[in-house]
């Protein structure tokens, strides 16, 4: 009996396909994979293989090769049994080496018909359905072209998406690298403004910047310039890169006259400020600049005014448009103003003046100063743009924070020694006077120690002022406080107590040593020369001292000050210029 072994890895065809077989008086021989079907070709040496294309692993023209290769099996018929759905499955067919071709599903008849004549009659195929040996080499030669055709088109394709990956992949490269470089920036300009905010004096923030913006965030060179408004100074602060030196140093001061302002108009009322609007600056000062610039950057460099607050509100109107725009915070200004200026260049120094004339002079921009930063080539991108922009204004804000705190400060400390002042003598008053001897005395109480005072009055004051006029009463009051003054140490406190009466606390001093200094005092008054003294009853001007020392005379503040009153009373009544104390 005849054998024909079905490859098939699909159940339901393998029945379908079994019944024929049977019908026709054929054996029927099962295999669901490649392999399977090549162990029972050799085991069972059948007469026809039908053979399913679409199988796991190896596929039907792939088996249908192997078994071509076989010295035992190569002739043995294979027919293909094909779903229908690739038009080109009768060419692989061909070319694989099958005898023939099925597509699914298999009509009885036809399938038997051609079944029978492929194994009992091969030579007398001739229809559609069966190769020949011509007609596979025709089909080889097609298969081959279009082969050749379709790989050389594939490989084109493939080098084309290649390319379009690759730039991809630059891109995403480059892209990477320049949102870590962006990060890197970000954290180190925040890391610089947190450093900058917790400055608390302006010089520290003009020296330690350069240095800082060279280190942490790799500026080739950093230089800024202050205008010193106290005496119209240009003071410059930078660092460099490349020698990283970390002492900045104040490289020079450009002596005045170094502002030589020209007004093109007069200056206007904005709001409460006065706003001078210059029309250019003194060339010199772009001259002096210069070499400095020069010894600092020797790459192209870009200008950032620091400023603070504007002076203006918005909404000001003013001829200036770059004022205006400024005020009026057009988000242009900025980057409009960042000057990119090379020092090699022949016309660096007009344009330099440009610069300090457009940033130095214009006081409605509250400018601080001019930052001046060495930036590798094409680093300067949109995003470092705003970084150093909103880094600048850090510093502008931070340094007029710096000065208001400065101006505030200064105004307290006058208010308030004005505030335990006398006007006339400028030593201290009575208030500050009485506040310190309790201090002392409780100081005395707790580290027992002596604390003397000494009360003065000057002889016949009225008489002079009443000859002489008060302006000439004044001179001499204020040359009795000096001379009290310098016989005194600083720890001694020196006040006026009334009129003509002056007071001094003596820390720390017991009663003889006070005695002494009360008598130098008296001997120094009544040799000092005063305009006309001569006309004074005793025909000199002269003074009476009272002395009283705690704990020996006196047990609290009130009793001490009664006690010195009383000794100076006591001179007055038995003579006066002498100094007169408890025995
Ligand atoms: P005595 O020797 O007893 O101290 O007599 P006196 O004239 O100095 O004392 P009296 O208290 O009678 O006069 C004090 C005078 O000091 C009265 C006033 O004209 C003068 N006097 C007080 N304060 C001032 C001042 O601020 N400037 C001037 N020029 N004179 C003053
Ligand atoms: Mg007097
Ligand atoms: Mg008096």
């Amino acid at each position: 009996m005849k054998k024909i072994l079905y490859i098939e890895d699909d159940p339901v065809s393998q029945v379908l396909i079994g019944k024929m077989v049977d019908k026709m008086g054929f054996q029927m021989i099962s295999a669901r994979t490649s392999e399977e079907g090549f162990e029972r070709a050799f085991a069972e040496k059948p007469d026809l293989i039908l053979m399913d294309i679409m199988l796991p692993g190896l596929d039907g023209y792939e088996t249908t090769l192997k078994i071509r290769m076989s010295e035992e099996l190569k002739d043995i018929p294979i027919v293909a049994i094909t779903a229908g759905s690739n038009p080109n499955d009768r060419q692989f067919a061909a070319v694989t080496g099958c005898n023939g071709y099925l597509t699914k599903p298999v009509e009885f008849d036809h399938f038997s018909k051609y079944i029978r004549t492929l194994i009992e009659k091969p030579s007398d195929l001739s229809d559609d359905g069966h190769f020949h040996k011509e007609d596979s080499a025709v089909e080889l030669r097609k298969f081959t072209q279009r082969l050749v055709q379709r790989l050389t088109e594939k490989i084109q394709e493939l080098s084309e998406s290649n390319k379009k990956l690759e730039t991809a992949y630059q891109r995403l490269d480059k892209y990477v690298t320049d949102v870590t470089r962006n990060n890197q920036d970000l954290m180190q300009f925040n890391f610089v403004s947190n450093q900058v905010l917790t400055f608390s004096n302006r010089e520290k923030v003009y020296k330690e910047l350069p240095a800082l913006l060279c280190e942490k965030l790799s500026m080739l060179s950093a230089a800024i310039y202050v205008v010193n408004e106290r005496d119209m100074t240009l003071d410059v602060f930078s660092s460099h890169h490349l020698s990283m030196r970390p002492d900045v140093e104040r490289i020079s001061i450009v002596k005045p006259p170094f502002f030589d302002m020209v007004y093109y108009q007069e200056p206007v009322l904005i709001d409460k400020f006065w706003m001078q609007a210059a029309e250019r600056a003194d060339e010199t000062m772009a001259k002096r600049m210069a070499p400095f610039v020069h010894a600092f950057h020797s790459h192209t460099i870009y200008f950032l005014p620091i400023t603070g607050r504007p002076k203006a509100e918005q909404g000001f109107h003013c001829e200036n448009t770059d004022c205006h725009a400024f005020i009026n915070k057009d988000p242009n200004w900025w980057n409009k103003k960042i000057y990119k200026l090379d020092p090699n260049s022949l016309s660096f120094e007009s344009e330099l003046r440009d610069v300090s004339q457009y940033y130095f002079n214009c006081c409605l921009y509250g400018v601080k100063g001019v930052l001046a930063l060495g930036i590798e080539e094409g680093r300067l991108n949109e995003n470092m743009r705003q970084m150093v922009q909103s880094f600048v204004r850090t510093v502008g804000l931070t340094i007029e924070n710096i000065q208001l705190y400065d101006d505030t400060k200064e105004a307290y400390l006058i208010a308030e020694r004005q505030a335990i002042t006398d006007g006339l003598t400028e030593i201290f008053n009575y208030r500050y006077f009485y506040h310190q001897l309790e201090r002392e005395i409780k100081r005395s109480k707790r580290h027992w120690y002596k604390t003397s005072m000494i009360m003065i009055d000057i002889d016949f004051f009225k008489a002079y002022n009443d000859t002489h006029g008060h302006p000439a009463g004044d001179v001499v009051l204020r040359k009795v406080a000096e001379i009290i003054k310098t016989s005194t140490r600083t720890s001694d406190v020196v006040a006026r107590y009334g009129g003509e009466e002056f007071v001094l606390i003596l820390p720390e001093t017991p009663k003889t040593s006070a005695i002494k200094l009360a008598e130098k005092i008296r001997s120094l008054v009544e040799l000092e020369h005063f305009p006309n003294e001569e006309t004074q009853p005793n025909g000199r001007l002269t003074i009476s001292l009272g002395v009283a020392t705690f704990p020996d005379d006196a047990q609290t503040v009130d009793e001490l000050v009664q006690r010195a009153d009383q000794q100076l009373y006591q001179a007055k009544m038995t003579g006066k210029n002498k100094v007169c104390v408890i025995e």
